[in-house]
């Protein structure tokens, strides 16, 4: 799985739960997005670069 933003490769954990989270674009459409994007944007930023 990779970062809608960034594109880098997103790590799972055991249990098959991406570190990282999800988020709903305006279409409802889920978008990935990896820790470092999450620090660097605001939801807003983030939805505007899906
Ligand atoms: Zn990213």
């Amino acid at each position: 799985m990779k970062c809608d933003v960034c594109k880098s490769k997103i790590q799972t954990t055991f249990l098959n739960k991406i570190v990282g989270t999800y988020i709903r674009d305006s279409r409802g459409k889920r978008k990935v997005v990896c820790p470092e994007c999450q620090k660097k944007f605001s939801r807003e930023e983030l939805l505007e670069k899906f």
